[in-house]
Parts: structure tokens; C-alpha cells; sequence
């Protein structure tokens, strides 16, 4: 009879030892979270250091040297932009150094995609940096953690991660950062990348790649962390029926340099907001429209006439994402035909 400790004992897809180096820089988030006691509902992410999340995974070892480092525990939900920098710093050295051959960052998944996007926007390296996170905490029955760890690192060590730049394997499906969006609350199959379907899938350890992006990011990418202490203020703001202005003036008033419009449809809003938005960029803050919705394009000028009005469209990225792009972009300039390119760059 097979036993199951003789399967994991077997290993998945290679038993032979781990010759590759992968350093595992973790954050927190789910996968490292603790149930509440006795099975009950709920659960506290960021409970477990990196080491006990290393081994809880059978026969990881195999796949490759692994070594690990908490850069912070926290959930996701509390990432922010001082974390963001000290976390590229971090990558950023660990990239360079000869002794790593690839990067496995954990993370919540509740932000992933916007920490994912802005690490591919900043990091320059061709080595591959994969994020992996759970849906399930660590002590939860059937913990998705483990498989994605496992399969996150297979991710990392396969000869087709080169330059792909930052990637995320979560239930066997890889996605490039700069596309994937967390679209389901509680589901393990909450990651797709909505406008142009995942970059490969891994299973039990076997990698199949599918296309390249073929979007700036890593090496193409202009931005960088060097001499940043801080980001740019930009705020989100939702739309919706009746919307008011308000908001508008009071983010301009706190000093953001720049606002994301979550428009509805292709990142549409009431006339009054559209007033508003209007003298905030004429007043020098850069507005960009992009959509509420799971999904889609904005597209410039079709409904909004953005050249006369000075706004900016998001093309592809969500209002999460398209913050972390003009972030970066005010980091550069404030000319709004530059930052439209960026838009459709990245
Ligand atoms: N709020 C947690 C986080 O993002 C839960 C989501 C998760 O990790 O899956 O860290």
C-alpha cells in the first residue's frame, strides 16, 4: 500500500536535490496566518515567521536551496509605500548578489497586485522574482500555503522564468504582476489576470509557459527607488451614481499630486465631478480616469474628450494599479502627454 508519507517522501516533480538558490523574502499575509482556535471563522494573517512556512513544505528542499528572511509581517491590507521601498532596497540587493538564483516574495494577497506591479516597475534584474501567497491560513484545513509555496518556487528554478520580471503563482496558475487582479473575496481561485489570461500554469511543480508580456516593466522599465524616501500622494477616488465633487476638492486640498478616478464604465463620472477633476489638472494635479469595473479598457478620447480636458487614460490597469504607475510617474514628471505614454507603455 502507498503510504502517504512514502508519496511526500517521493517528492513531486523532481526528488533529486535542489542545486538552485532561491531566497524567500516574506511579508505576512494569510499564508503565514493562524485559524482561530478550534476551526471557528476567521483568522490572523502574518502569525508564522518564514522558516515555519519553509518547513511546512514537503520535500521543498528538493527543488532547491531555499533560504528565507521576514522583511515584515503584516498583512497585506497594511502595505504602504514605506514598505514598498524598503522591500525593493531589499530585493533589489538580493537580485544582485551571485548567491541567488531566484527570489520567492510571500505576501498577502489582498494587495499583491499592487506591490507585484510596482516591484516589476522598479526592479531591474532577469532573474525571476515570484510572489506567492494563500487564500487559507496556515493552520486551515486543506491550507492552499504549502502547494503554492511549492509550486511558486518550481515557478522560480524553471529555465522559462528568465525576464519575465515579477510574476505570481497562486493555485497553479502563474500571472505577470502587472496584469493579475484579485477578483473574488474568498475563493483559491481568486487571481486572474482579466484582459489577457495568465503567463503559464505550474502543477505539482511542472512549469508550461505561455507568452511573454509584452508590456515595460523590469529592465525597460524608467523608474526606479534610487534616492525616493517617500512616494507622491495619489489618491482613489470611486464613482458612482450621483457622485459628488467633493471628494475631488478635499484630495486635491490634502495635497495629492495626483488622483485615479475608479470611473464607472470606461472610467466615466458625473458632470460636476468632471468640472472638478478639470481644474484639478489645470491646477497641476494629474487625473487619471480608469473603471470601476473587473475589467476592460479606457480608451482616450472616446467618451471624455481627454485632450481638451487635460486627463489622462488608464488604457488596461485598474485604479489600484494605475496609482502605483503614476506614483512612479510623478517621480519623473507632471506633463500629462509624458505620463499618457506611460499609460500605454506599461
Ligand atoms: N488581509 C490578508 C492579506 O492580504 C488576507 C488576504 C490574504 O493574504 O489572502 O494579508
Amino acid at each position: 500500500m502507498v503510504t502517504l508519507a512514502a508519496l511526500l517522501a517521493a517528492g513531486g516533480a523532481s526528488a533529486a536535490p535542489g542545486t538552485s538558490r532561491v531566497t524567500v523574502l516574506a511579508t505576512g499575509g494569510t499564508i503565514a496566518g493562524a485559524q482561530a482556535p478550534e476551526g471557528g471563522y476567521g483568522y490572523k494573517s502574518g502569525s508564522f515567521d518564514i522558516k515555519d512556512l519553509i518547513a511546512a513544505v514537503p520535500n521543498l528542499d528538493k527543488l532547491a536551496t531555499i533560504s528565507g528572511e521576514q522583511v515584515v509581517n503584516i498583512g497585506s491590507q497594511d502595505m504602504n509605500d514605506e514598505v514598498w521601498l524598503k522591500l525593493a532596497r531589499r530585493l533589489a540587493e538580493v537580485v544582485k548578489s551571485p548567491g541567488t538564483d531566484a527570489v520567492i516574495i510571500t505576501h498577502g494577497t489582498d494587495t499583491m497586485e499592487e506591490t507585484g506591479y510596482f516591484l516589476d516597475l522598479v526592479t531591474k534584474t532577469e532573474k525571476p522574482i515570484v510572489m506567492v501567497g494563500s487564500m487559507r491560513p496556515a493552520t486551515a484545513i486543506s491550507a492552499d500555503g504549502p502547494s503554492n509555496l511549492y509550486n511558486g518556487v518550481a515557478t522560480a528554478i524553471s529555465p522559462g522564468a528568465r525576464g519575465r520580471g515579477v510574476m505570481v503563482v497562486l493555485n497553479d496558475q502563474i500571472d505577470y504582476a502587472r496584469n493579475v487582479v484579485k477578483t473574488n473575496t474568498s475563493d483559491v481561485q481568486t487571481f486572474h489576470s482579466v484582459n489577457r489570461g495568465p503567463a503559464g500554469v505550474a502543477n505539482t511543480g511542472v512549469v508550461t509557459w505561455f507568452a511573454p508580456l509584452d508590456k515595460k516593466h523590469g529592465m525597460t522599465s524608467e523608474f526606479g527607488i534610487d534616492g525616493l524616501t517617500r512616494l507622491p500622494r495619489v489618491d482613489i477616488i470611486y464613482a458612482h451614481a450621483g457622485m459628488n465633487p467633493d471628494l475631488i476638492d478635499a484630495a486635491v486640498k490634502l495635497g495629492a499630486k495626483g488622483l485615479v478616478i475608479a470611473g464607472v464604465g470606461d472610467g466615466n463620472m458625473t458632470a460636476p465631478a468632471l468640472e472638478r477633476v478639470t481644474a484639478a489638472a489645470k491646477a497641476g494635479v494629474v487625473v487619471v480616469r480608469s473603471s470601476r469595473l473587473g475589467s476592460g479598457i479606457v480608451y482616450r478620447n472616446n467618451e471624455v474628450d481627454d485632450d481638451k480636458l487635460g486627463l489622462v487614460a488608464s488604457d488596461e490597469l485598474n485604479p489600484a494599479k494605475s496609482r502605483v504607475l503614476l506614483m512612479l510617474a510623478l517621480t519623473r514628471t507632471s506633463d500629462v502627454a509624458k505620463i499618457q505614454k506611460m499609460f500605454d507603455e506599461y
